[in-house]
């Protein structure tokens, strides 16, 4: 007879076949366990993930059907702090939350590279109205955009004084890592604020997109030995001709298409750190966030 190959469990099967968007995607309750942040943002998962409340006093979540309300404790914190904090600042009611990361973090099948470890979080630039959304209105509404056509400008038509308050409360809360807006936006902070050599303002930094939201990151919590630092912000206000030039080139505002091809699997979950291997198999937490009582 011959000799009989090992049976490979289904499970193992399943983790070498499907990328690991795929994998983290499909889960869709937080691990059990220890909270913390394993890897790098843009390339590790999340334990022991608890979920945002979609509607607190002065936030509400957008685009619930996502499923990415989930975060880090200390993300969570930060947004349960920082949430009435901007309202005071800005006059508006509150904040509209966007995305943070699943369950148990890890890739995205669409939207970010980052929002893997459960420290990136994105707020729009947009007042809470003073109703709670329906859920149809969370997935609906579109948040206002603050640049204009030219992606060289803010939009004077949607720009208000009320967004540097709102940028500059993020940026100044201490476990904030640093703060992503479009380019445009960061020029129009240093025209505003660069004269006052503000501390925050080096955490703000330019990025693609983010003309629509903020996208918040916060350092590495104290609990999470294997959370991967990003190299601090350089030196200075990043205000200076030479730093912004980069952003408004040709390269950045008209880059060239992508050749055509097959879109790439991405990341697998071998790509990532082993542990992640463990938050995928580990039993589910139960969570109540408050979707089932939207209407
Ligand atoms: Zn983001």
């Amino acid at each position: 007879m011959p000799q009989q190959k090992p049976d490979i469990a289904d499970q193992d099967k399943k983790d070498r076949v499907l990328s690991a968007k795929q994998l983290f995607s499909s889960t869709k309750l937080p691990s059990l366990g220890k909270a913390m942040s394993i890897g790098y943002y843009p390339r590790g998962c999340l334990s022991g993930g608890v979920a945002l409340p979609v509607t607190g006093p002065t936030w509400q979540v957008m685009r619930v059907s996502r499923n990415r309300m989930y975060g880090h404790p200390e993300l969570v914190n930060f947004l349960e702090r920082f949430a009435p904090l901007a309202a005071k600042a800005t006059g508006w009611h509150g904040i509209l939350v966007g995305d943070m990361a699943q369950p148990r973090g890890g890739p995205l099948p669409f939207g970010h590279l980052s929002h893997q470890i459960g420290l990136d979080v994105d707020v729009w630039f947009m007042p809470m109205p003073d109703h709670v959304l329906s859920k149809e209105e969370r997935e609906k509404t579109s948040a206002s955009n603050l640049v204009a056509d030219d992606w060289k400008h803010i939009n004077p038509k949607t720009w208000t004084p009320q967004h540097i308050a709102f940028i500059r409360t993020a940026a100044e809360q201490p476990e904030v890592e640093r703060v992503l807006v479009n380019a445009a936006i960061k020029k129009q902070l240093c025209q505003a604020e660069g004269d006052k050599h503000s501390s925050w303002l080096a955490k703000v930094r330019p990025w693609y997109g983010h003309n629509d939201h903020i996208h918040v990151r916060l350092k590495c919590p104290a609990d999470s030995p294997s959370c991967r630092k990003q190299p601090p912000v350089p030196g200075g206000d990043g205000c200076s001709d030479k730093e912004l030039a980069y952003w408004f080139s040709d390269k950045v505002l008209h880059p060239k298409p992508r050749p055509p091809g097959p879109p790439s699997k991405g990341l697998m979950l071998s790509d990532l750190p082993p542990a992640c291997k463990g938050v995928l198999d580990a039993p589910a937490k139960t969570v109540n966030a408050g979707v089932s009582d939207l209407r």
